[in-house]
Formats: structure tokens, C-alpha cells, sequence
């Protein structure tokens, strides 16, 4: 929680549940990243908060943006980025929206399959098309493995083939997994795409791009390696396998530009015994749950750390769920939260490092419930 952001909750108590958070931070953290991996042009993952005053703030630091989808595209360019620091990095996309991009100037391209690739050939022709490796996601909270991705072999023989189609055979991307904890997935991954480099040096082909995609992680309620340390295994990792010929480097954070920027205030709704039995869990319901935004707290991956103004008092094991009918939306029971036992309907709960993955998560109007209000400070 930033200085300006505590200011603004004490001083305009604003309605809850809503999200604050300090574009200074951002601003910060891009900067931070830079200096962490000093190769590496930064494409902000921007699904992770894709609000107006973040995408202006990036643009006009010069930041690159990652978009998913023709929308983003179009967000981040009235945001003031120019298109060739865009890139279309979703390995499935519309034909209407590749046709789309092209026509607005991206020429920056991925895929994972050879159908794809005929799209983008297609819709985009000339374009640079970089080819999306699947990875290990051992390690990584929020993984992402099985959904997107192929492998070297099929990359080594899709690569040459985009050539043939009319496009530029740009170079390979990885994603090692969202909230990634073990910064040697880098290490591993940037070592199997070297292996993709290699062999199609080989054959006389000489890509010019490695995307080591998004992946770095923010501190939720457990500690996880700094920055610096990831910045040095990739550093040393890009340093071994690529040595003089260093390639375009290109890195998509999502969460660790904006997760610690933000917080969600939220409001306790009821605190209830639901057991008799003194040490079983008190039941904590708040404002925003699973369909409020925390779509992240599925399977209890995410473990936000959480603050209330009774901080520092005795303390009880607590049960979270959001206020929604829905007996999905429990956010904690088995993650071991413990909650002031002074805790109680009306007082305002802060829910830290919130700035990622919640605002557009949240649902229309579940149960008639008023989506997240967001403020940018
Ligand atoms: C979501 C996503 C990212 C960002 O991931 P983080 O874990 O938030 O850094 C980067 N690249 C791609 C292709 C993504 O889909």
C-alpha cells in the first residue's frame, strides 16, 4: 500500500468494494524491470489491468504492450502507443482481427500451429510471426502450460514454413507460468529456445527475437525472490546461450508491473460462528469475492495478504467467502487465514497487491452486486 493510496482511503473513504491504485508504482516497477533485465524490451501483458491511465503512463514511457485481442490493440494505440510496439501475442486470434491489426499497422505476430499460421499469412502477409514454444510451468502459482504453446520440433519445422507463406520468421516466445516462483524456469526455457535458434542457424535460418514472455512474480501473503534474482538467472541464462549474437529481447510482465500498485478496499458483511466448536474457523464474508474480481483466489492459488484496521490484536482462524448465492464464491478455507477476532461487520478490509488480474475479472451484476469501482491516483 503507497503513501498516496493510503492517503485516499482515509481521506475520501471511498465506497466499497473498489480497487486504488498508484500509477506512480507502475511507473516504478516498469522502470524496475528495465533495470533487471537491461536487454530486454518490455510489451506490457496488458489483460492484466488494462486501464486508460496505465496504457497512457507505459506509452509514454516508451513501454511496448502485449495485446490479446483486437480490443486491446485498439486501446493501447488511443492510449498513444504506436503500433510497432505492439504485438498480437495470442497464438489464437479472429481472422477479422489479424485483418484488423494489419490494417492499423501491427505487424508483430504469434503463433503456435501451422493453421494459425496460414491465417496470419493470410490476413497479414509480410508480417514478423514469432512462434510460441510450451514450456514447464513447475514452479508458477497461476500456471498456464497446457492451454498455449508447442514444441521445438514443431517450432523448428513451422519457423521455416512461415518463410515459404510470405511472412518473416521473427523468432520463438515462452510463457514459464504466471506468479512464476522459481526464477531457473527462465534459465530452463531460455535454454530451450536456444536449442530452436541453433538448429535453424543450422539450416541457415537466423531468427532475431526471443520473447521470454510474462511470468514474474509479485510478493502475495509468502515471500518469493526478488526482481534481482530473476534479473540475474536470465541475464546469465541469455549470457550462456547467446553470448555475441544476442538476439532482439523482448520480456510481457502482466502482474508485476501493476499487482503491487493496487489494493481492493473491501467491507466486512457478516462475521459469523457457523460451529459451536470454540476452535472451529469464524465464517468472514466480504464484498467482493470469486465473481467480484478475485478470480484468482480459485483453488486458493492466489493467497492475497490481507490487512484490517485491528492489525496487531489476537487473532482466530477465519473462513473467506464473497457475498454472492453462489456456493462457489469462497475465496479461503483451506490457505490457513487467520483474521482479528475483533474483526466485524462494517469495518473495512484492505486486500493487498490487487492492482493485477482483478478489475476485468469482475462479473456484470451477479446477483444485481455493483461491479469493482476503480480509481487511479
Ligand atoms: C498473461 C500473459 C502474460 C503476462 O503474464 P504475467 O504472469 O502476468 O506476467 C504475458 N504474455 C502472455 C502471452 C500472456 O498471455
Amino acid at each position: 500500500m503507497t503513501p498516496k493510496i493510503v492517503r485516499f482511503i482515509r481521506s475520501e473513504q471511498p465506497a466499497t468494494p473498489c480497487l486504488v491504485l498508484d500509477v506512480d508504482r507502475v511507473e516504478h516497477n516498469y522502470r524496475a524491470i528495465r533495470a533487471a533485465v537491461p536487454p530486454a524490451g518490455v510489451y506490457y501483458a496488458m489483460k492484466a489491468n488494462p486501464a486508460r491511465p496505465i496504457l497512457e503512463r507505459l506509452a509514454a514511457l516508451g513501454c511496448g504492450f502485449d495485446a490479446a485481442g483486437i480490443e486491446e490493440i485498439e486501446a493501447c494505440l488511443a492510449a498513444g502507443a504506436l503500433p510497432g510496439v505492439i504485438s498480437f501475442g495470442h497464438t489464437v486470434k479472429k481472422t477479422s482481427s489479424i485483418l484488423r491489426a494489419h490494417r492499423l499497422g501491427i505487424s508483430l505476430f504469434a503463433f503456435d500451429s501451422e493453421e494459425e499460421l496460414r491465417k496470419i499469412a493470410r490476413a497479414a502477409p509480410g508480417s514478423r510471426v514469432y512462434c510460441r514454444l510450451m514450456v514447464a510451468n513447475d514452479g508458477a502459482d497461476w500456471p498456464l502450460s497446457r492451454k498455449f504453446g508447442t514444441s521445438a520440433e514443431e517450432a523448428i519445422r513451422l519457423l521455416p514454413l512461415a518463410a515459404t507463406l510470405g511472412l518473416v520468421p521473427y523468432g520463438v516466445s515462452f510463457h514459464v507460468g504466471s506468479q512464476q516462483t522459481e526464477p531457473r524456469a527462465y534459465a530452463d526455457a531460455i535454454a530451450e529456445a536456444a536449442l530452436v535458434f541453433e538448429t535453424l542457424a543450422a539450416q541457415g535460418l537466423i531468427l532475431g527475437f526471443l520473447n521470454l514472455g510474462g511470468g514474474l512474480p509479485v510478493r502475495y501473503r509468502e515471500e518469493v525472490p526478488g526482481l534481482d534474482r530473476f534479473g540475474e538467472t536470465i541475464m546469465q541464462a541469455l549470457a550462456r546461450h547467446f553470448g555475441h549474437a544476442m538476439p532482439e529481447i523482448g520480456i510481457e510482465p502482466g502482474r508485476a508491473i501493476v499487482g503491487d500498485a493496487g489494493l481492493v478496499s473491501s467491507e466486512v458483511v457478516l462475521v459469523s460462528r457457523r460451529d459451536p466448536d470454540p476452535g472451529a474457523p469464524r465464517w468472514v464474508y466480504l464484498d467482493i469475492g470469486r465473481f467480484g474480481g478475485l478470480a484468482e483466489t480459485e483453488g486458493e492459488a492466489i493467497r492475497y495478504r490481507l490487512t484490517t484496521e485491528h492489525d496487531g490484536s489476537e487473532t482466530g482462524r477465519a473462513v473467506l467467502a464473497g457475498p454472492t448465492c453462489d456456493g462457489a464464491d469462497i475465496l479461503y478455507e483451506k490457505a490457513g487465514y487467520h483474521l482479528p477476532l475483533s474483526l466485524k461487520a462494517g469495518d473495512r478490509l484492505q486486500i493487498e497487491t490487487a492492482g493485477a488480474y482483478v478489475s476485468t475479472y469482475a462479473a456484470q451484476s451477479f446477483n444485481g452486486f455493483t461491479p469493482l469501482a476503480e480509481y487511479y491516483l
